[in-house]
């Protein structure tokens, strides 16, 4: 597992990070929420934050992937 994808750790479709509150998003690394379902980075971050775009593109790829998850345990049942 990725140092990114531990940071990460609680995201879910509807809930940010576990280490996610209000005055600190993992994603964002900034006092807002940058969650793929919540409108993501802003504008001005998407241009210059590598770090945060890194993370942005790690947090959709988990969103994928549990949702993929679920879809197969779902078709296992
Ligand atoms: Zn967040």
């Amino acid at each position: 597992m990725s140092v990114a994808a531990v940071d990460l750790g609680g995201l879910t479709e509807s809930n940010c990070c576990a280490a996610c509150n209000g005055d600190h998003c993992v994603i964002s690394g900034q006092p807002y929420c940058a969650h793929p379902r919540k409108g993501g980075l802003h504008h001005h971050q998407l241009q210059s934050d590598q770090g945060a775009m890194r993370r942005l593109q790690t947090a959709r790829d988990m969103l994928l992937r549990s949702a993929t998850e679920l879809q197969i345990a779902s078709n296992k049942a």
